[in-house]
């Protein structure tokens, strides 16, 4: 084996959805976001694990992806698409079935005079000023767009990962003001707010991160697992350096294992000086810097010669590899590379 191994667990996804679904009530429809491959894991796969633990409706950015998506799926499903109609996507929405949430007029008068009758929802902006209507353009739209049964109206917050933030409740408000009176189902809640409370959850909530593990879903069951092959081990005596610009200095006798991965496969370089790798329950620190295929990590204290060294597992989370690199564990999960050698279970 000389690339990583990904190991991605289908069940924990299935789990993951299922334990966000409960925390809504039972007349609340639990969606399930697989956007950019399904936050790097597959979409295919974990829609088709989904679809089978009962998702009914998916949502993608762009209707490229919905296409591929319902070429893995069949008809059964609703599949969603967040950038709405866009000029040139009419054929695929159509033959694909998709339904775009239209962010503007434009796209509303694009969609109705593309696709008559064509199954179409809204996306109205709350605050966050990044996709939907604006108020005054739903003011103008919204009855001819309520005559044509919108399969939902959603709104998307900015800071449902934090509960105490006064946008959410500021976006709430706006959401129920432009929606009020409307006869169709409702969304506002991606994982975040599916957190926050029933007073969110409205008709259909669109959980993503959460389902692959992610915060804020802190209850998450651990989804992936990355284990990297060591290609050499090296004794050092104190003073040797190891890596480009000599940024490690052993100390001490020390062993070094060099591992098969690096920032081409989604490892960020600027989290190398906090990273850890994991052989069982002992971390490893890296020693020096993370290069293009390969990381040197400090295993002096290993009782034994590791074969292999993870990364990701129970023990260090998307989230906290996403802390040693100050970013979010959706950019973890959404750079893990295309090398890694990937199993399902
Ligand atoms: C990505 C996205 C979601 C899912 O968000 P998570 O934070 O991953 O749960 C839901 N709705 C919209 C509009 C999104 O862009």
């Amino acid at each position: 084996m000389a690339a990583g191994h990904l190991h991605i667990d289908l069940d924990a996804i299935a789990a993951n959805w299922q334990a966000l679904d409960r925390l809504s009530g039972p007349t609340v429809e639990t969606g399930a976001c697989v956007k950019a491959d399904g936050y790097g894991l597959g979409a295919d796969r974990v829609a088709h694990r989904l679809a089978e633990a009962g998702v009914r409706r998916f949502f993608v950015a762009v209707a490229e992806e919905g296409a591929s998506l319902r070429a893995a799926l069949g008809q059964g499903p609703e599949i969603c698409v967040f950038s709405g109609h866009m000029m040139g996507d009419t054929a695929l929405i159509r033959d694909a079935r998709l339904t775009p949430l239209l962010n503007s007029i434009d796209q509303m008068l694009r969609h109705v005079e593309g696709l008559p009758g064509h199954p179409f929802g809204v996306q109205l902006d709350t605050g966050m000023n990044r996709l939907g209507m604006e108020p005054a353009e739903w003011a103008a739209l919204r009855d001819v767009a309520e005559d044509q049964s919108p399969s939902m109206v959603m709104s998307h917050l900015a800071c449902a990962d934090e509960p105490a933030h006064p946008m959410n409740a500021q976006q709430l408000q706006a959401f129920l003001d432009m929606t009020r009176g409307l006869g169709c189902p409702l969304s506002l809640a991606a994982t975040g707010g599916v957190l926050l409370g029933p007073a969110l959850h409205f008709d259909i909530t669109r959980p993503g991160i959460g389902l692959y593990g992610g915060l804020p879903f802190a209850d998450a069951r651990p989804v992936v697992r990355l284990d990297l092959p060591v290609i050499q081990i090296r004794e050092l005596e104190p003073g040797e350096t190891v890596g480009y610009g000599n940024a490690f200095t052993a100390t001490r006798p020390s062993r070094i294992a060099t591992v098969a991965a690096g920032y081409a496969d989604g490892i960020l370089r600027a989290g190398g000086p906090a990273l850890r790798l994991w052989h069982g329950g002992t971390p490893c620190p890296v020693a020096g810097r993370v290069s293009m295929d390969l990381i040197t990590v400090d295993v002096t204290d290993l009782p034994e010669m590791p074969e292999a060294l993870s990364l990701l597992n129970p023990h260090q989370s998307v989230d906290t590899v996403a802390d040693a690199a100050g970013t979010i564990g959706y950019e973890i999960l959404t750079s893990l590379g295309a090398r890694y050698a990937r199993t399902y279970s």
